[in-house]
């Protein structure tokens, strides 16, 4: 079904190796390998027609040839064909160039035109010098499509490939006639044959906005095509057997009873929905959305109590160590009262408390196991597992929520799996994304939280920030200071925080000032958290390892550096370490000076509201869904063609179309998904 580029003319293996590089393997996958820009060479123009500010195509005869020096000697050569004239400059140039550029020659030239000190000039065009045997090149039918590649690849090269790909290997429509039609969608080749070459005279203009017909129409295949693969997973896993887990009488009851405060009516409802999904014989495929301290390790902690009242164990994993500590302790507080034996498998345990955690697991001693991924990547056996949790799940990327499930899927047998996460994410998009998953969603806060007040403030006025640090904590409350530097490696974000905690000893020396990040060992990292928790430190200085679910209710102060670099929704999950008690919370947002329009507005949504999914909406129109899903380093929703965001009006359609196809047409759904999804559903390790 998938003809493989080596079946290409010219593609030897070397070839292959590079365009292996690019993620083409297929020749299918040559052909949505689709233009980034394009170049209008369709137009040999005339030197007094030239215009500043756009590419060109013009030709000439050189009349001066000179070097000029300076302290970046350049090369200029002046072009004339009678109706005006331009100088190409070359900062660049080998005594050979100068050489073979006579005064005299006509050359053909393509590049930037734009205004210089002597008239207009191009600076490094290609060009191409006439003579006999060596006559004017063609001038250009079509726009000349650039393609992304890797210095190894050559444009060249890629256009003869696609062209062969276009010549002998079209595609074949896979959505039937009508649909196109009722869709009003370009049939699939006309589509791709015009991205590939448009004809000359297509304003650039249009193809930029990715809006065009062709454009929309692959778009559309795309998004189709990735909602089909997690459908058809989601069918693959229903038809698995799970365990029937039923309503637990007594250890449910006990936990409520025990705990120090009740359910709001959103934990009450969503519990209500798991717990039916618990008892079918069809594994529960659940996904648990609920804003920032909205509560949901109680639902976890009550979901994994059916599990074990029917006999069964539960993984609970979580993204990082940190996260894995603190889950252990309030899992540990919760049910050890109930005679629930629960094991951390982090990777601080020494060896032999390791093989006596895997060995309590494997024969069913323990009945809860609680570490990050590497629960399922190791030689963890369960003896009996009947419920996977996964936390924060955002984190993960789909990707590994994805091999999870597979994981899971073993011998017909697959366990419920409760995936909870606290980013909202605005229904369309969920449904797109999350299509393999029912929702249940927690939108209520508990009672007596009082909202957190944020401000937002430039760095330079830092000093009475930590004045207000100063009290706060001399009045008994705790501060976070979480310093961020995006894209910088972790070292530089240890150095950084490394810093502010220096700064913070020596201008609050009597506060007790810790420090947690990414490079302490994991145990060093539980030990500073239980530190703050237990208030032996006024002040945990941090980086963002602290941004998901750490939870210390007594902590009312934030200050979150650069405030102005991270997205929204990210924000608004740090600002939610704070807020949890009955205490004023406040959060200050550092800026560094001067901040832009945008990001002013940006920030001034975090001081206007604590709405979550209000901010993830806002969040998503400001940077795109990639971000927002934390997909985009993951992988598989980066998409060839469409943009979640920009075509988030086709996501309707793509449902409704996905819908008509897997009941009339389940055979083209497999050829849309393994065109578009090279591995289909095979998602490989976590
Ligand atoms: P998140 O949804 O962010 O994971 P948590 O489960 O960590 O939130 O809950 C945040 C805090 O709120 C915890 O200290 C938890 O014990 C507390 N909590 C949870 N549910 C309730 C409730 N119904 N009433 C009061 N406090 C609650
Ligand atoms: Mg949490």
């Amino acid at each position: 079904m998938n003809v493989p580029i080596t079946s290409l003319r010219g593609v030897g293996i070397w070839i292959a190796a590079q365009l292996k590089n690019l993620g083409i393997e297929t020749v299918a996958d040559m052909l949505l390998h689709l233009p980034t820009r394009y170049e209008d060479r369709t137009q040999l123009l005339s030197l007094g027609e030239l215009q500043a500010g756009a590419p060109a195509l013009f030709a000439g005869t050189l009349q001066n040839v000179e070097i000029k020096a300076g302290k970046k000697s350049s090369l200029l050569c002046l072009l004339n064909d009678g109706t005006g004239s331009i100088i190409l400059r070359f900062f660049h140039f080998s005594p050979a160039q100068i050489k073979q550029l006579q005064v005299g020659s006509v050359l053909h030239c393509f590049g930037e035109v734009r205004d210089g000190y002597y008239g207009l000039e191009c600076v490094h065009p290609e060009y191409h010098i006439h003579s006999e045997t060596n006559p004017a090149p063609e001038i250009a039918q079509n726009l000349s499509p650039i393609y992304p590649t890797t210095g190894k690849v050559s444009q060249k090269l890629l256009r003869g490939l696609v062209q062969q790909a276009l010549d002998f290997h079209p595609l074949p429509e896979k959505l039937p006639a009508f649909l196109l039609q009722q869709q009003q969608l370009m049939p699939l080749m006309q589509a791709i044959n015009f991205l590939h070459q448009p004809p000359k005279n297509t304003p650039l203009a249009a193809l930029g906005t990715g809006q065009h017909p062709a454009q929309r129409r692959l778009a559309f295949e795309e998004l189709l095509a990735h909602h089909l693969s997690l459908r058809s997973l989601r069918h693959r896993v229903e038809l698995a057997q799970a365990p029937i887990l039923a309503n637990s009488q007594l250890l449910i009851p006990q936990l409520l009873n025990n705990l120090a405060f009740t359910l709001t009516g959103a934990q009450q409802r969503v519990f209500q929905e798991i717990q039916q999904d618990l008892q079918l014989t069809r594994p529960m495929q659940r996904l648990l959305q609920g804003d920032v301290g909205s509560g949901k390790t109680i639902v976890a902690a009550l979901s994994a109590l059916q599990a074990i009242e029917a006999g069964y164990q539960v993984a609970i994993m979580s993204p990082t160590e940190l996260l894995s500590e603190q889950h252990l302790q309030v899992f540990s507080h919760w049910l050890t009262p109930l005679g629930i034996k629960i094991s951390g498998l982090s990777s601080s345990l020494r060896k032999t408390q390791r093989v006596k955690a895997l060995e309590e697991i494997a024969s069913g001693d323990c009945q809860i196991a609680i570490g990050t991924h590497s629960l399922f990547q190791e030689t963890v056996n369960f003896a009996k597992l009947g419920l996977i949790i996964v936390d924060e799940q955002h984190r993960f990327g789909v990707h590994q929520r994805l091999a999870l499930r597979n994981k899971g899927l073993q011998s017909g047998q697959s366990p419920h799996q409760l995936i909870m996460t606290a980013t909202p994410i605005p229904r369309t998009l969920a449904m797109s994304v999350y299509a393999d998953l029912d929702t249940s969603i927690i939108d209520e806060l508990p009672k007596g939280r009082t909202p957190i007040q944020t401000v937002v403030i430039p760095s330079a006025r830092r000093a009475e920030i930590i004045e207000r640090i100063r009290h706060a904590c001399l009045e008994g409350r705790q501060a976070y200071w979480v310093c961020t530097l995006i894209d910088e490696s972790e070292v530089m974000q240890y150095e950084a925080a490394a810093n502010t905690a220096e700064m913070l000893r020596e201008t609050l020396p009597e506060l007790r000032i810790g420090l947690v990040h990414g490079k302490l060992k994991s145990k060093d990292k539980a030990e500073q958290m239980q530190a703050f928790k237990e208030r032996e430190l006024d002040v945990l200085v941090a980086t963002t390892v602290i941004e998901v679910g750490v939870d210390v209710p007594n902590a009312s102060l934030m200050v979150i550096e650069n405030a102005e670099r991270l997205g929204l929704a990210q924000l608004h999950q740090l600002r939610g370490r704070v807020g949890r008690g009955a205490v004023n919370s406040f959060c200050v947002l550092l800026y560094q000076f001067p901040l832009s329009e945008t990001a002013k507005s940006r920030l001034a949504t975090l001081r206007e509201t604590c709405d979550g999914f209000l901010i993830a909406q806002r969040d998503l129109e400001l940077r795109g869904p990639g971000e927002m899903l934390g997909t985009r380093q993951t992988g598989v929703f980066t998409l060839k063609v469409a943009d979640l965001q920009r075509d988030q009006a086709l996501l309707h359609e793509v449902q409704q179309v996905a819908e008509h196809l897997l009941i009339n047409y389940p055979e083209n759904c497999e050829i849309l998904i393994q065109r578009w999804l090279k591995r289909g559903l095979d998602y490989g390790e976590v």
